[in-house]
């Protein structure tokens, strides 16, 4: 363990229980921090809690305890099972994809995990947690009980404050199953799992851990994705950014006339083939369009495209602050394009998962992006992420997506 005593008058935001604690704020440091424990102690020596120690990056210390309480295998136990406790109540019938914990929201910074069928998906966020790795792995199989667990560690590349692993580059460990049924290596552990079947409101997804984003998909958007289903009988849907295409199959679902994917990628495009073929729905090709958004938007809009029902959810565009400027940019020129492809009494559901974009930000460039589009819309309902994607109120920082829909209106 090492323990930390903070520069005089730095103590204020973990007295308030903020989780993040800033290397400048610290005086100096005692201890080495081999097991990734730090406790946090005041200018006149009183301790003011513990959490995991990631040396590598700003964010010195992600607090797990305010006050004495020590940092061992019971507090994993308690907090997943706490965190379990919650999904229990919020994930709805014929749904086995969901998020299990949610890293601050859950009281355990740093520590992502979802569960897709069989298998929990475990993501190691910061170099501490991923020193703890051996206790965390054990609690989650405790409390958690999946056939499989897999655990992806990102920690070390977050913490020097590189951009998430890029697909197919993820450090993934598959470890055997509780029971210690032998596994061949990890490759091959990977590949026989992968991807991974599970249910969302009784619709077939994948998650492609291997190479996928995220943990493999997009949970939380289930909420959008639920909303967009019973708005979409007999519509038109154009899904931008659609990665595997879970937007269009809940369309689909819904009774859309026709929903395209649109995105980038090509193995994005092809499990969202596979989604569709899964939940009994045609695969024409023209309805996947590998392209730039940006691109192929302003292309349609000059063609006079007209859809009943856009959607826009672009990777986050502000990585950092520096780059605020011009994700609002981005996200001007995108919503702009989109708005002018929707039909008279048609919707726009507009997201931003930027949290460095903060909500009001966000609404008042998809305002200016309508001004310069031309055209009225009215804000029918505010949807991020669902309930098992809880937000501390001590860290506010945790609520990153933003979704808007927006249904136009004759002005
Ligand atoms: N809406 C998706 C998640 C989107 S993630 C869902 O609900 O599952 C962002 C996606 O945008 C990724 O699949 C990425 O490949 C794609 N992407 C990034 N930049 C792009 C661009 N300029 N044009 C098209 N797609 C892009």
């Amino acid at each position: 363990m090492i323990r930390l005593v903070l520069k005089p008058g730095r103590d204020a935001s973990v007295r308030r229980r903020h989780p993040w604690l800033f290397s400048g704020a610290i005086a100096e440091a005692r201890g080495d921090g081999f097991d990734g424990v730090a406790e946090v102690i005041d200018a006149r020596g009183e301790v003011l809690g513990r959490g995991s120690y990631s040396p590598d990056s700003q964010i010195v210390v992600r607090l797990w305890t305010f006050g004495e309480r020590p940092i061992d295998f019971s507090l994993f136990q308690s907090r997943f099972a706490q965190s379990r406790a919650l999904r229990e109540r919020v994930v709805p019938p014929a749904t086995t994809g969901y998020r299990l914990v949610n890293s601050e929201g859950d009281l355990c910074p740093g520590v992502l995990i979802d569960r897709y069928g069989d298998v929990a998906v475990v993501e190691l966020t910061t170099g501490g947690t991923e020193s703890w790795e051996p206790g965390l792995v054990a609690a989650a199989q405790e409390v958690f009980s999946p056939g499989r667990l897999l655990v992806r560690r990102s920690g070390s590349v977050h913490d020097r404050g590189q951009p998430p692993l890029p697909p197919g580059d993820s450090s993934f460990e598959a470890l055997a199953k509780k029971e210690g049924r032998g596994e061949g290596s990890e490759g091959s552990a990977l590949a026989d799992l992968n991807p991974i079947p599970f249910l969302e409101n009784g619709l077939t997804f994948f998650a492609d851990v291997a190479r996928g984003q995220k943990t493999g998909f997009f949970l939380d958007q289930r909420q959008n994705r639920t909303r967009l289903r019973a708005f979409s009988a007999g519509k038109t849907v154009l899904n931008l950014f659609s990665y595997s295409g879970a937007f269009s199959v809940a369309a689909l679902a819904g009774g859309a006339s026709r929903a395209v994917d649109l995105d980038s990628s090509e193995s994005a495009l092809a499990l969202a083939r596979r989604h569709r073929e899964a939940n009994g729905f045609a695969v024409n090709e023209s309805d996947f369009v590998r392209a730039d958004a940006f691109e192929e938007l302003r292309r349609r809009v000059e063609a006079g495209e007209i859809w009943d029902v856009v959607i826009s959810d672009p990777p986050a565009f502000a990585k950092k602050r520096s780059d605020v400027e011009r994700a609002a940019r981005g996200y001007k020129d995108i919503n702009r394009l989109a708005m002018k492809l929707v039909a008279r009494d048609g919707l726009l559901l507009t997201c931003s998962c930027s949290g460095l974009v903060d909500a009001s930000l966000f609404q008042k460039i998809v305002f200016s992006a309508g001004l310069e589009a031309g055209r009225s819309f009215s804000l029918i309902a505010r949807q991020g992420a669902a309930e098992d994607h809880p937000v501390s109120l001590d860290c506010p920082e945790g609520e990153y997506l933003k979704g808007l829909w927006l249904k136009r209106v004759d002005s």
